[in-house]
């Protein structure tokens, strides 16, 4: 009796959807109260040239860590973050949080580090999105010129017209756009031609694939060339060894992010990781 049926156009819920959904409103409650108690905090993955291999920005991840020190993956409560509506709230903090990151490591020297931030589609469509987008960078001071939003590609196919709109409105902050997880979706040409991005985030799915079969490299090297042709700065995601790197470089990738070159890692690390960096540059 505890099956999904579809019956003369009702539809009955089995025992294991009810777990999942009893299971989606505890984790929905635990994250709010986990904001609240601030177990919600943000690091840092340092974006490098794959010619120097000097940094040239930070990606910002959101981390929530649980007080018996379990730590909850983003791609789970990421989901559940945008289905409750907190990722509205969420999704400000981090990037408020971002700015001031940017704002410090400038005052420390660091004047030419951009900062990117992930933006869930459901932020991006909220009516007040690019008021709060203004209003965070007036209040933080960070300068738009450094701050990049990440919206993935998925999103990117959805409404076309109203996302080159939005798209455009957010350009005139200053700030840029790349497409993150490029590669997965199925945009055409023409249509990302039409979008006012600026960068293209090649998926880490197409990065582990480089060094696998002889035509493993060949979503990168077409992702590189679009970029190229279209004038796009790209960086690859998830780059884990030191032959990915290389095949990139040689593919013409300028810039890379993944645990090759560093983890994810707090503000407080970041700061130490970028002069340290910076003195061993220096030698
Ligand atoms: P993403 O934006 O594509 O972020 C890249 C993910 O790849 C991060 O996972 C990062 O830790 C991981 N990564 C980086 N280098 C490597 C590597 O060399 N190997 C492997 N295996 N993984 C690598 P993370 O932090 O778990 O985040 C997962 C996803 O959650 C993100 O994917 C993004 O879509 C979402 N997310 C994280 N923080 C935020 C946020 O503040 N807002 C929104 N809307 N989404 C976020
Ligand atoms: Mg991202
Ligand atoms: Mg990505
Ligand atoms: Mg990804």
């Amino acid at each position: 009796r505890a099956k999904t049926q579809q019956r003369a156009g009702h539809f009955y819920f089995s025992r294991s959807m009810g777990v999942e959904i009893r299971e989606r409103v505890r984790m929905m409650h635990a994250l709010r109260t986990a904001f609240g108690q601030n177990q919600l905090f943000v690091v840092y993955q340092p974006q490098i040239d794959l010619t120097t291999r000097r940094p040239v920005g930070a990606e910002a991840l959101l981390r929530w860590q649980t007080p018996d020190g379990k730590f909850i993956s983003p791609d789970r409560f990421i989901p559940i973050a945008e289905y409750s509506g907190l990722i509205i709230e969420l999704g400000e903090w981090v990037l408020r949080t971002a700015c001031r990151e940017l704002v410090l490591l400038r005052e420390q020297g660091h004047r030419d580090f951009m900062m990117s931030v992930n933006v869930s589609q459901v932020q991006f469509r909220h009516p007040h999105f690019l008021d709060m987008l203004r209003q965070a960078l007036d209040d933080t001071q960070a300068p738009p010129e450094y701050i990049e939003l990440e919206i993935t590609e998925s999103m990117a196919m959805e409404e076309p017209d109203l996302l080159i709109k939005m798209l455009w409105q957010v350009k005139q902050t200053g700030v840029s756009i790349a497409i993150d997880d490029f590669g997965t979706g199925f945009s055409s040409l023409s249509y990302l031609q039409r979008l006012q991005v600026d960068r293209l985030k090649i998926d880490r799915a197409f990065v582990t694939e480089i060094t696998g079969s002889a035509r493993g490299s060949s979503i990168a090297e077409m992702v590189i060339q679009l970029g190229r042709n279209l004038g796009l700065a790209v960086i690859a995601e998830g780059v884990e060894d030191e032959r990915q790197a290389q095949i990139l470089q040689a593919l013409g990738c300028p810039l890379a992010q993944g645990f090759l070159f560093a983890r994810p890692m707090t503000a407080a690390a970041l700061a130490g990781w970028l002069n340290n960096d910076a003195l061993e540059g220096a030698a």
